[in-house]
């Protein structure tokens, strides 16, 4: 039995086969950076720490997939197909020219069925989400739209610049622009500073009723050269590093009450160890912390959406 839907299962009902994404760092900025709409960015936020090596904007679009192709294939499974994964910083925040110029690359990559363009819900606009509605008559097209919380206490303690209602009307216009031909995705944190563990639960229910039909989890990680890190040096009773037995208790929870249809991308993140400023406490790899979260469905007999009617009728 499937006791959540995953990634790997989502893309087989879409495209037959596995999907190989090619991470790809186009050299945006973002609106939370550049004095737009803040400065000093998000306090969690270092953008390098999710960088594949081979990710460098010195590198034009098509290098850095080839590269990425060749890195996958030492690694994983063959794929016969592959997504463009515009993924560091805000890979919207550009004027249309340009955007068009980078996916255009991007897309005439041989055998790229795709774009995954992560970014922030206020960096779309009606003239970029008409853009990506043409694309997606031919392409599968991906927007992942930084969630991070869907609290707005949280979202202006962590510098966010955005409101979660700016995360619903962006999901609302992708909807009704992209005519339910643009898929999109979201990422969530858990353990950002003034939640507690029922209160991250409870925004179980709040994602599902949103249009989003994928969707990745975040452990809270402190990383170096964050206002984060010295707000953690500083006061560190503010913060609460999840035991890895504690963070599953709380995705397995969250999982119960989760709209059984959305596909969960990832139920925690993996950074080198020298991104971080606070001691790891999971000495442990991606896959190893996906086995065991499996075994704890698998042991407590539970699944993704068995509370859902329960938490949704209440
Ligand atoms: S998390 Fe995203 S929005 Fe926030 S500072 Fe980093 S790149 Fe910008």
């Amino acid at each position: 039995m499937n006791r959540y839907k995953s990634y790997p299962e989502y893309f087989r009902d879409l495209f037959g086969e596995r999907v190989q994404k090619l991470s790809i760092n186009a050299g945006f900025t973002c609106p939370n950076r550049d004095g737009t709409c803040g400065t000093g960015g998000c306090t969690f936020c270092n953008p390098l720490a999710f960088n594949p090596s081979y990710c460098n904007p010195e590198k034009t679009v098509s290098q850095q997939m080839e590269e990425g192709r060749i890195f996958h294939l030492t690694r994983y499974r063959r794929a016969s197909k592959y997504l463009a994964y515009f993924q560091t910083f805000s890979n919207t925040y550009s004027d249309l020219t340009y955007l068009k110029k980078i996916y255009s690359e991007a897309l005439a990559f041989p055998n790229v069925v795709g774009l995954v363009i992560g970014t922030r819900p206020d960096c779309v606009d009606e003239e970029k989400l008409k853009y990506f509605a043409e694309l997606a008559k031919d392409y599968y097209i991906k927007i992942e739209y930084g969630i991070e919380s869907t609290y707005d206490e949280t979202l202006k303690r962590v510098n966010r610049g955005h409101t979660y209602e700016t995360l619903v009307d962006a999901l609302e216009k992708t909807q009704e622009i992209g005519q339910g031909k643009i898929h999109t995705g979201g990422h969530l944190i858990f353990g950002l500073p003034g939640e507690t563990p029922e209160m991250m639960i409870a925004e179980a229910q709040t994602v599902s009723l949103l249009p989003l039909e994928t969707i990745k989890f975040h452990q809270l990680q402190i990383m170096k050269n964050t206002k984060m890190a010295q707000e953690f040096q500083e006061h560190p009773g503010d913060f609460h590093l999840f035991s890895l037995e504690e963070y599953l208790d709380l995705v397995v929870a969250f999982i119960e009450r989760l709209r059984p249809d959305m596909a969960i991308e990832r139920i925690a993140s993996e950074v080198p160890p020298r991104f971080l400023a606070a001691p790891p406490k999971w000495d442990m790899r991606y896959d190893e912390v996906l086995r065991i979260f499996c075994n704890a469905l698998e042991k407590r007999n539970t699944y993704q959406g068995k509370l859902f009617n329960k938490f949704i009728n209440q």
